[in-house]
């Protein structure tokens, strides 16, 4: 007789993780508050030549901790914006978990931060632009959906995705144009 349980869905969960994507106009005004601010966490990383992806972390309609991607000033490979973001949460807070939390992020996550965000147990994570090379959420994988993870996530996307998709890519041109420059002049 097999002793393997299947646990192949969520069936352990009350509620099992969901994932909506849907236009800005149908999130609510402190939805567009937030990401608004996690864009401009994003715009504050390139400033710094850093990826630029912001993260802002809510509990009861306050900001309790935020972000920006910034692995290269911090040497650390781990220093993602929602990583950023949940551990200065948990030091502010004194807890290692965010119960009832959302987290606004520019970007879908990666396996990293996904893996923190159910470590911490944030309920919810509204996202902006899709990230296809490693996105974990609808991109490149449906992780948060593993019956494994024993955690159900509320996860929204879409919100102001043409903005922070525009972010990036002025971002990755500017970087290009530079590289160029400095070839050509070390060419003279
Ligand atoms: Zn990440």
């Amino acid at each position: 007789m097999s002793s393997f349980i299947n646990t192949s869905k969520n069936n352990h969960l009350k509620n099992p993780s969901q994932v909506i994507i849907k236009p800005d106009d149908a999130f609510d005004e402190k939805d567009h508050d937030f990401m608004n601010i996690a864009l401009d966490l994003a715009r504050q990383g390139a400033r710094s030549g850093e990826v630029p992806v912001g993260a802002v972390l809510v509990y009861d309609n306050q900001i309790i901790a935020q972000g920006f991607n910034c692995p290269i000033s911090t040497c650390d490979a781990t220093a993602h914006a929602e990583m950023v973001a949940i551990r200065r949460a948990c030091e502010s807070l004194d807890n290692y978990r965010l119960m009832g939390a959302t987290l606004y992020v520019t970007l879908e996550p990666c396996t990293m931060c996904l893996g923190a965000i159910v470590h911490s147990r944030i309920n919810r994570v509204v996202f902006g632009a899709s990230e296809p090379k490693s996105g974990v959420i609808i991109s490149q994988e449906k992780l948060n959906e593993k019956s494994y993870f024993n955690h159900s996530l509320l996860v929204e996307g879409g919100l102001f995705a043409e903005q922070s998709k525009a972010l990036l890519q002025a971002f990755f041109k500017e970087r290009r144009q530079s590289k160029k420059s400095i070839g050509k002049q070390n060419s003279l």
